[in-house]
C-alpha cells in the first residue's frame, strides 16, 4: 500500500467567496484537513457546493482569500510565481470531466506533452500498456472512446510522476461499467506510482474506495473521517 501516516497536503482555514454585495457567494467558509501522502482522498458535495473551486485553489490556479495550503511542506501562498508555475509543472496532475485532450494529437502524444516537464518520467511503453492504451496509441482521441479519452487524460496526469493528483468529477462523463473501470485504475495508479489522489464528486459511493472522506456542505467540512476498511473500486456499486 501507498498510504503513509506522513502529511502531505495541510490544508487550513481556507477561505474563498465570488461575487460582492448581494452577489456575494462564500463558497469555502473556513476548511481545514490534512491528506497523508499515498491516500486516496474523496470529497463529496453536491453540485455548486465549491469542490471545483477547492481544486483550483490547491493546484494554485486560483488565489484563496483567506487561510493556508501546503503541498509536501510547500506552502503555497509563500511562493513567487515562478515557484508556482515549477509546484504545477512538478508536483501535480489534473484530470478533468471531460478530459481536456488536444484533439489534434494522437493518444501517445497527448500523454508525451507533458512528460518533458518531469526530470523522471514514466516509461511510455510501460505507460500505454498499464493504461491499455498501448493499440489505440497513434489514434486521435474522436477515434476511442469516452473511458479510452479519460484514461489518456489519466496517462498525461501521470506521466510526469507527480505527487498530487487532483480529479474533478473524472467519472462525470461516463457510464457505470466504464467509470469502474476507471477508478480501479486510479486505485492501480495510486498503489503503483504512490501519488496522493483527490478526487472530488457528488457520486457518494466512490467514496467508499477512498483511505478519507471529505464532505463539503455550505462552505464547511460536515465530515472529515478515515475510512478503515476501503472498498476496492471494483466492488463499488450504485
Ligand atoms: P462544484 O464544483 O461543487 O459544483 P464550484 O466550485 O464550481 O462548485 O462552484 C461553487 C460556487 O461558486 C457556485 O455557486 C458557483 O456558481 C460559484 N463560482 C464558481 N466559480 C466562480 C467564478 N469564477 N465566478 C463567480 N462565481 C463562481
Ligand atoms: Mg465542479
Amino acid at each position: 500500500m501507498a498510504k503513509s501516516n506522513t502529511p502531505y497536503l495541510i490544508v487550513e482555514g481556507l477561505a474563498k467567496h465570488y461575487g460582492d454585495g448581494e452577489a456575494r457567494v462564500q463558497v469555502l467558509d473556513g476548511i481545514t484537513t490534512t491528506v497523508n501522502r499515498g491516500e486516496i482522498c474523496v470529497m463529496l458535495g453536491p453540485s455548486g457546493s465549491g469542490k471545483s473551486t477547492f481544486l483550483n485553489l490547491i493546484s494554485g490556479l486560483e488565489g484563496a482569500d483567506g487561510g493556508t495550503i501546503s503541498v509536501g511542506g510547500c506552502k503555497l501562498t509563500a511562493l513567487s510565481s515562478k515557484d508556482l508555475g515549477e509546484y504545477r509543472r512538478r508536483e501535480l496532475g489534473f484530470v478533468f470531466q471531460f478530459y481536456n485532450l488536444v484533439p489534434d494529437l494522437t493518444i501517445k502524444e497527448n500523454i508525451e506533452v507533458t512528460a518533458h516537464l518531469s526530470s523522471n518520467p514514466l516509461p511510455m511503453e510501460e505507460l500505454l500498456r498499464s493504461l491499455g492504451l498501448w493499440e489505440h496509441r497513434n489514434k486521435f482521441p474522436r477515434q476511442v472512446s469516452g473511458g479510452q479519452q479519460q484514461r489518456c487524460a489519466i496517462g498525461r496526469a501521470l506521466v510526469k510522476n507527480p505527487g498530487l493528483i487532483l480529479c474533478d468529477e473524472p467519472t462525470g462523463a461516463l457510464d457505470y461499467k466504464t467509470s469502474k473501470e476507471v477508478l480501479e485504475l486510479m486505485e492501480r495508479v495510486n498503489r503503483e506510482y504512490g501519488c496522493t489522489v483527490v478526487i472530488v464528486t457528488h457520486n457518494a459511493a466512490i467514496a467508499r474506495m477512498a483511505d478519507r472522506v471529505l464532505r463539503l456542505r455550505d462552505g464547511r467540512l460536515a465530515e472529515d473521517e478515515v475510512n478503515e476498511s476501503p472498498v476496492s473500486a471494483s466492488k463499488l456499486d450504485w
